[in-house]
């Protein structure tokens, strides 16, 4: 992979930027760009036919300073120890940008998860969980799910975990069935953090939503809630929806639980009752109040950013604007709330449900709600003054924000 398409490469860039604005001397600034601990094993796995298949997985500790390590695991075909150092990397400014106390980690099996049965599935998730497991726990570092891997697999790895200690550890993993220790609320958390943050930027920026008009870029679990939520909370219209098959749009509004319905009988969107058919490319272009991009990368890009015409753009998915479309969206003074801010919530009831199994109290649907909010609440003002206080945008200042509370926590440290 050349160097400027490493997603290392380009994450280590970001942290340089970021330090050299906060004036963050040589030391420290290397710290930030290396991973604290790495640990890469091979998996042999019973496959169902007999044979044994090796599999490379990693672990990465990206940042302690903070707390625990915490990050999602994913099974992917194309891994690579460099793509589970960015992730980490990154996890680890999200988890500082929203104040929960923990660090940055991030798991990798390579694999092709659709060629496996559920048996060879338990047995990946075990060995994974025997080989990492020594360097897993509360106070070390807590997975959870990620690109391909469920609650169903957390459950596998969690039992391993017990297994291995002799003793109940909920708290070793999150994103598991409410029935073994999962929180209340993780369902949605996501784009609920979402909505909470745009709410927030609406109140900065003096943009009042009520009745306003929004979009919803990907129509799975995240651009499904955030339709609902937005509806739900926000008080806003609906007026177009998309997913990977194309999208609607009805400037009158559109009922989101209808729409979730309606996909869920018929698998997509097209044909909806009362609504134009429209394309992608249209759906970005929409003039609306808010627009939510919640599918997949590179979405906005210099071809189609001078088109958007939103004045809030609440980035759920995970970069779905391309740094070139970013400086054109900053240059027509929309509001664009960073991926890692906007979709913080899962992770963040994912801190809950940890503090949950630490107790072994476990708290009602509204309390998770309301503690979400606030998180949300305190990491939007956070961010939107260093934005003010460096007129920067708010992506710029939300890795300000961040960076800057991790380098505080390893000075205090000693660390350098
Ligand atoms: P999902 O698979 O449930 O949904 C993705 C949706 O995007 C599907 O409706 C799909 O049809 C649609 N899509 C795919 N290609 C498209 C295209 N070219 N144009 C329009 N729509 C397209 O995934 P999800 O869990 O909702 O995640 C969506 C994004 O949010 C991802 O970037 C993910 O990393 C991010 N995210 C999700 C969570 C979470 O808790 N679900 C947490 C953090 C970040």
């Amino acid at each position: 992979m050349s160097e400027e398409r490493n997603p290392f490469v380009i994450a280590q860039n970001r942290v340089k930027k970021a330090a050299a604005a906060l004036g963050l001397d040589a030391a420290t600034t290397e710290l930030l760009c290396s991973p604290q601990r790495e640990v890469a094993v091979a998996l042999p796995v019973k496959m169902d036919d007999g044979t044994t298949k090796v599999f490379q997985g990693f672990r990465v500790q990206y940042n302690t300073a903070r707390g625990p390590a915490k990050g999602g695991i994913r099974w992917f075909p194309t891994e690579t120890i460099d793509t589970v150092r960015a992730l980490a990397c990154w996890m680890t400014w999200k988890a500082a940008v929203v104040d929960i106390p923990l660090g940055g980690g991030k798991g990798g099996v390579i694999c092709d998860p659709k060629s496996l049965s559920e048996t060879e599935k338990e047995r990946l998730a075990r060995a994974y969980i025997r080989a990492v497991g020594p360097v897993l726990g509360i106070t070390k570092d807590v997975p959870a799910p990620d690109v391909y891997t469920n609650g169903q697999i957390m459950a596998w790895m969690m039992d391993e975990f017990e297994k291995m200690t002799m003793e109940c550890h909920p708290g070793v993993i999150t994103g598991k069935p409410i029935a073994i220790g999962g929180s209340q609320g993780r369902g949605d958390a996501t784009a609920r953090g979402g909505i909470y943050a745009t709410r927030e930027c609406a109140k900065a920026y003096g943009i009042d939503l009520k009745g306003q008009t929004c979009a919803v870029q990907g129509f799975g679990n995240a651009g499904q809630f955030a339709a609902t939520l937005a509806e739900e909370i926000l008080g806003m219209k609906v007026v177009a929806v998309s997913d990977s098959r194309g999208g609607v749009y009805n400037p009158e509004g559109m009922s989101a639980k209808e729409l979730v319905e309606y996909k869920k009988a018929n698998g997509s969107l097209a044909g909806f009752p009362g609504a134009k058919e429209i394309t992608n490319e249209e759906l970005i272009a929409t003039k609306v109040c808010v627009l939510f991009p919640a599918a997949l990368e590179n979405t906005i890009t210099e071809a189609n950013a001078s088109k958007v015409d939103a004045q809030i753009v609440c980035e759920l998915a995970n970069g779905p604007t391309t740094p070139e479309a970013d400086v054109i969206l900053d240059a027509k003074g929309i509001h664009v709330i960073p991926d890692y801010l906007a979709n913080a919530g899962g992770v963040t009831v994912s801190y809950f449900e940890q503090c949950q199994n630490a107790q072994n109290y476990y708290w009602e649907l509204e309390d998770v709600q309301k503690r979400l909010d606030q998180k949300m609440t305190n990491a939007f003002k956070a961010v939107y003054e260093m934005s003010e206080e460096k007129k920067t945008s708010l992506r710029e200042a939300a890795y300000l924000v961040a960076i800057k509370r991790v380098a505080d926590a390893m000075k205090l440290r000693g660390w350098c």
